[in-house]
């Protein structure tokens, strides 16, 4: 079970990821993925397609989606897995979490105006294979093309997070609401790298703690945002609290993201993997 390639979070041009979900299908497969869930931003628009795909490349898959959430002040992002996608309070749910990024995106462009980079908006928009959905990577790509930054990391380093010039707080989704849309519409509810949310950690075991109290059931353990010390502190709080682990490269381009899909190395053995208890939901290549 630990030794399946299962890759359970990656991004299409349906949220911020620059592959169409077939793409990403075949990509996966190349690199052995066995079992995989296309997990874009606040959206299911990708699901039908990412299922269809799967098939055709002889994957398992399950279904996925990456929910934006505010906790203790701070971004945290939940994955979906095996929930049905036609599920009407979840696809609510994620419709009202999209709903600000349009005037967020304005806002961002506006703040970016002030530090000298006009016409932001478009360029950001140019890049968003869905313009429901038009997330900081847009506007990084934006400035990276723009020949402002030389990279995508560059450009967050520099200008889309706290205390940077081009930074709009923005609240997102509760995270009991979260959990609950992705539960009663069958799934598991998972923390997506915790190791990026900088929390102390006191605010950490909130998280899980709360996480769990909502019915939230797994942690990614070993992702593309880990390293490997946090693989280990991950397999830890674990074990803490419970949880299932998953496995996801977070996938985004292949020109900007480090970890390509199916490379990460396996889960550490004495953990359950989220798969393991998702088994009834998988749809068989
Ligand atoms: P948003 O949902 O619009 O706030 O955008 C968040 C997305 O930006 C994440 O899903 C990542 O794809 C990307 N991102 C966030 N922080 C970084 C970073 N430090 N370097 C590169 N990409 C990042
Ligand atoms: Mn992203
Ligand atoms: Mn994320
Ligand atoms: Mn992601």
């Amino acid at each position: 079970m630990h030794t399946i390639n299962a890759d359970l979070h990656c991004h299409s041009t349906v949220s911020d990821g620059t592959l169409e979900p077939e793409a990403l299908a075949a990509r996966a497969a190349r690199n052995g993925v066995q079992l995989w869930a296309l997990t874009d931003h606040d959206e299911v628009g990708g699901q039908a397609r990412a299922a269809a795909a799967a098939r055709a490349q002889g994957l398992d898959y399950l279904t996925g989606v990456e929910v934006s959430v505010t906790f203790a002040g701070v971004s945290v992002h939940v994955v979906g897995l095996g929930f049905d996608p036609a599920d009407a309070r979840l696809r609510e749910g994620l419709a009202r979490t999209r709903d600000g990024r349009g005037e967020r995106a304005h806002q961002i462009a506006a703040e970016l105006a002030k530090a000298g980079i006009d016409g932001a908006y478009e360029g950001a928009l140019a890049h968003a294979g869905n313009p429901r959905m038009i997330a900081r990577t847009h506007f990084a790509r934006f400035l990276v093309d723009a020949g402002v930054c030389a990279d995508t990391d560059q450009v967050f380093r520099r200008y889309l997070v706290e205390g940077k010039p081009g930074y709009v707080p923005h609240r997102w989704a509760a995270l009991g609401d979260a959990v609950r849309w992705i539960v009663d519409a069958g799934g598991v509810a998972v923390v997506a790298h915790p190791g990026r949310c900088r929390f102390t950690p006191t605010e950490e075991y909130a998280l899980f703690s709360e996480f769990a109290a909502h019915g939230g059931r797994g942690v990614e353990v070993v992702t593309g945002s880990h390293t490997p010390a946090e693989y280990a502190k991950y397999a830890d709080v674990a074990q803490e609290f419970g949880l299932l682990a998953s496995r996801g490269s977070d996938f985004h381009a292949p020109a900007e993201s480090r970890i390509d899909l199916g490379t990460l190395p396996p889960l550490p053995p004495p953990l359950t993997p989220v798969w393991a208890e998702l088994q009834h939901r998988v749809q068989r290549a």
